[in-house]
C-alpha cells in the first residue's frame, strides 16, 4: 500500500509535536518557470574537440593544394571533414583523431575543453570563435607535415546560435550574454553564455565537453534561457 506524503509528513508533525519540537518549515519548492519568449527552452549540441585550418596549414599538413573531404553538414555552412589531425602540447603528449571542420578559414583555430588543456600542458583562454589574438600555441601534426601555430587554441565560449527571428522573439541581439539552466540528475546553470545571430543558424546551444559532462548531457537535453 502507498502511504500518502501527506499523512508520513502529519505523522512527523506530531512526533515532534509530542516531543515538544517543531518540524522545519519545508523548503519552498522552486518551479522551473514555464518555457515561453521570455524563458526559452534551448536544444543542447556538444561541441568536441575539433581545429579548423587555413589554406596555408591546409597545404603544410595534407599537402599543396589538398582540399577537405565534408562527411557531415553543420550549421552556417560548415561542416565536419574526413581529415584528421594530431595536436601536440609542450608536454610532448598528443591527442589524436582530432576532427578537421570546413570549410577552411583565415587563420587556424584549434578548440578543445579545459580537460584536454591538462593532458597537453598548454593555457588557452576562453573565447568565442575567431577570437585569438594573444590565445595560446599548440602543435598540430598532418600526414604530409607539421604546423607550429603561435597563437590559435582556445576553449570555446558556450554559445547559442540562432536566427534573427528568434532573437526578436526572445528579445536578445548578437552579442549579448545570457545564462541557461540544466535540468536534470546534474541540475546546473551555465553562465555567461553568449548570443550569435544569423540568417544562418539554428536555435542551438553549443557545449564543449566539459559542460556536457558537468551538466549530464544526454541526448536530446535541453535548457531554459534567463536573460540577464
Ligand atoms: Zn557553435
Amino acid at each position: 500500500m502507498a502511504v500518502d506524503e501527506k499523512v508520513i509528513q502529519e505523522i512527523v508533525r506530531q512526533i515532534l509535536a509530542a516531543k515538544g519540537l517543531q518540524s522545519a518549515p519545508a523548503e519552498p519548492k522552486k518551479e522551473a518557470p514555464q518555457a515561453s519568449d521570455e524563458f526559452p527552452i534551448i536544444p543542447v549540441g556538444v561541441s568536441a574537440r575539433h581545429v579548423h585550418l587555413s589554406r596555408k596549414d591546409m597545404d603544410t599538413l595534407f599537402g599543396p593544394g589538398s582540399e577537405l573531404t565534408p562527411i557531415k553538414p553543420l550549421m552556417g555552412g560548415q561542416y565536419a571533414a574526413k581529415e584528421q589531425v594530431t595536436i601536440i602540447g609542450p608536454s610532448l603528449r598528443s591527442i589524436e583523431r582530432v576532427r578537421v571542420l570546413g570549410p577552411l578559414r583565415k587563420q587556424s583555430q584549434v578548440e578543445i575543453s579545459a580537460t584536454d588543456s591538462f593532458v597537453l600542458k598548454v593555457k588557452p583562454p576562453v573565447r568565442p570563435s575567431g577570437d585569438l589574438k594573444g590565445s595560446a600555441g599548440i602543435t598540430i601534426v598532418g600526414p604530409k607535415g607539421v604546423v607550429k601555430l603561435e597563437e590559435g587554441c582556445i576553449i570555446a565560449n558556450r554559445h547559442i546560435h540562432m536566427s534573427p527571428e528568434d532573437a526578436k522573439r526572445f528579445g536578445v541581439k548578437d552579442g549579448d550574454y545570457v545564462n541557461t539552466l540544466a535540468e536534470g540528475e546534474r541540475r546546473t546553470m551555465l553562465y555567461g553564455v553568449q548570443i550569435r545571430v544569423s540568417p544562418e543558424y539554428t536555435l542551438e546551444m553549443h557545449i564543449d565537453t566539459d559542460d556536457a559532462n558537468a551538466i549530464g548531457f544526454k541526448d536530446k537535453t535541453e535548457v531554459t534561457m534567463f536573460k540577464r
